[in-house]
């Protein structure tokens, strides 16, 4: 719904036009602070955005991951301004600009924005583009500053050229370099990456985080897309329905989703419920007993399991078997679906992921071991 939304208006919202150097923001501590900031639109029947809470230190790249609905665009425009919280408070760089008396405007906040159709002027060199970028700097410096960002993006040669004469990545990286050149206080992009194929993504994602990581730039990315949000940030803020889910670095993430939620959004995964064994280092399920990594400190003796699917590995003579009813060819490797056996003399369906080099049929036995290392307890 906010496809139609001119970007350029906004990004023209974002230009502090009286100010003649960079943003008045202080400098050097720049961080974010954001406590319990909630968006109820009129005549929703829930909060779009749900006692949101986030901190961030100067240069961390954080980006706000979850499905298509949840909130995350609305989080950030009302980082950026361009939306009115209902409630909450938003400070950046040690200053507020946001709570229940005060809201600073978008130019004042100190804030770069991408995005995600980048909003490049096509009648714009791309020079120029990036100067605009500069509002009422002095001429000279507004040179300076644009032949230094343009450098930094690896573009100098393309000065001269316009928009519409560039690749998608480089139009990209043009929106950056006019993003960064007032050295705003925070990057903000959104959905940066979903207008590139697949090989050109890749390459962004990196390019991207390099940039700013060179600039020590404090940035917030939001994504829909595991893989965006895992190869570009030092912490992930999983959202769904509005609602935080859980905030970590995407190991810390990968290995200990807090719940069920999480764990299936960052991949495939197999839910199993159990009872806690007490050792609290197994739990009891329908296929065996399975370990955990390290000793649990939960405290109710019915579990939930998340295990990966590369944590279940094919051997002889393995602890756990079952009929291979379908395998699904990936090219990296084969995922397999098993009808696992149960004591009960069920059976449990289960997602394995096979090396390709293995020879493996529809209707083949396998038995196969699971590391405990990609085992987690997970919440409801
Ligand atoms: P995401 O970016 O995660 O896909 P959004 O933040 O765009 O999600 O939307 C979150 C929720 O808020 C959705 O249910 C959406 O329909 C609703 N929403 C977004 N913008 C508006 C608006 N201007 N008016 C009413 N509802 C909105
Ligand atoms: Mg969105």
């Amino acid at each position: 719904m906010l496809n139609n939304e001119n970007h350029y208006q906004l990004f023209r919202m974002i230009l502090n036009k009286e100010s003649d150097g960079p943003y008045d923001g202080v400098m050097g501590m720049a961080f974010i602070e954001i406590k319990q900031l909630t968006k109820h639109f009129r005549d929703a029947l829930k909060p779009a955005v749900d006692r949101f809470d986030l901190e961030t230190e100067q240069g961390e790249i954080i980006t706000l991951l979850g499905p298509s609905g949840c909130g995350k665009t609305t989080t950030l425009r009302m980082i950026a301004g361009f939306e009115q919280p209902s409630s909450g408070r938003i400070a950046i760089g040690g200053q507020v600009v946001h709570d229940d008396h005060f809201s600073l405007p978008p130019e004042k906040r100190g804030i770069g924005m991408v995005f995600q159709d980048y909003a490049l002027f096509p009648h714009l060199t791309i020079e120029k583009n990036v100067m605009f970028g500069l509002g009422k700097w002095k001429t000279k410096e507004k040179k300076e500053r644009t032949k230094e960002v343009l450098e930094l993006v690896g573009l100098s040669q393309f000065a001269d050229r316009y928009p519409h004469q560039l690749s998608g990545g480089q139009q990209q990286r043009v929106a950056l370099a006019r993003a960064l050149a007032p050295r705003p206080n925070v990057i903000l992009m959104d959905e940066p990456f979903s207008n590139l194929d697949a090989g050109l993504r890749e390459k962004m994602r990196y390019e991207v985080t390099n940039i700013l990581r060179k600039t020590n730039t404090t940035a917030i990315i939001v994504t829909h897309d595991q893989k965006d949000a895992f190869a570009v940030s030092d912490r992930v803020v999983v959202m769904n329905e509005g609602v935080v889910q859980q905030v970590a670095a995407p190991r810390e993430m990968y290995r200990c989703p807090k719940n069920c939620f999480v764990a299936q959004f960052l991949g495939k995964t197999n839910i199993i419920t159990g009872t806690l064994a007490d050792d609290l280092k197994h739990v009891y399920t329908h296929i065996g007993r399975v370990c955990l990594p390290e000793k649990t400190k939960a405290l109710l003796d019915q579990v939930i399991l998340s295990i990966r699917p590369e944590g279940c590995r094919l051997v002889d003579e393995g602890r756990y078997c079952g009929e291979v009813e379908n395998v699904i060819y990936s090219g990296e490797y084969q995922e397999l679906q098993v009808k696992v056996r149960t004591g009960e003399g069920g059976y449990e369906s289960m997602i394995l992921y096979a090396p390709i080099e293995q020879e493996i049929e529809s209707g083949q036995m396998v038995s196969f071991d699971i590391a405990p290392e990609l085992v987690a307890l997970v919440e409801q």
